[in-house]
């Protein structure tokens, strides 16, 4: 099926425009909501916020929505900060981190002091993409494999990227053009994928 046009499901103006750069180039136009709306990410996998959050902005916009839910994954942590990315600095799991200058600078100490002397330093990314079309939909995952550095590097992309290291990359995904982030990342994998779904006329 072909979609011209499409809301993305969320606050997060970094995400929203990687998703933007990213659905672009299959020539969708890409819309913010005028309005964030508060959703409780009470799920307990990506795909099932990812889904909580589709279904919350569909019944507000009642058009094509786009919801993203990701986050980093950490083996040695028993995958944390996982579906608790965005707010791991407050997560019991571990202890808090008090927030001094930005929210996404606490969680990247808190891992940073969790994995001190933990010699496997394997993490990933993951996204989970879901489409809603009110009566129809569909989803779409991607992941990007990779390591914690020791401390931050660059400053380009969100979140955790100055502490993550791509594998067979010797810089961080902070430290990546916007392009270049996009050809490997979950983001950039999922909304491929996504595109294969809809291209296939499997919707
Ligand atoms: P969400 O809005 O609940 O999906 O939270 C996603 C959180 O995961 C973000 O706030 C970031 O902390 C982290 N995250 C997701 N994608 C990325 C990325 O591409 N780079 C760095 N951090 C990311």
């Amino acid at each position: 099926m072909e979609l011209k046009r499409i809301l993305l499901a969320t606050g997060n103006p970094k995400k929203a425009e990687e998703m933007k750069r990213l659905l672009e180039a299959y020539s969708m136009q890409v819309e913010v909501p005028e309005e964030e709306i508060n959703v409780e990410e009470v799920g307990s996998s990506f795909l099932e916020n990812a889904y909580i959050k589709a279904q919350a902005y569909y019944e507000r916009y009642r058009m094509p929505i786009l919801a993203d839910d990701s986050g980093l994954v950490v083996y040695a942590l028993d995958g944390y900060p996982g579906v608790f990315s965005s707010r791991f600095y407050q997560h019991q799991y571990g202890g808090k981190e008090e927030v001094k200058t930005s929210k996404d600078d606490a969680n990247i100490r808190k891992v940073l002091r969790l994995m001190q002397g933990i010699e496997n330093r394997k993490a990933k990314f993951v996204a989970f993409l879901v489409l809603s079309l009110g009566d129809a939909g569909c989803w779409a995952k991607g992941e990007c494999e990779g390591s914690i550095l020791p401390e931050p590097r660059g400053s380009q992309g969100f979140g955790y990227d100055p502490i993550f290291q791509p594998e067979g990359i010797q810089k961080s995904m902070a430290q990546l053009k916007p392009e270049e982030k996009d050809l490997i990342s979950h983001r950039g994998k999922a909304i491929r994928n996504l595109i294969k779904i809809l291209r296939g006329g499997k919707l």
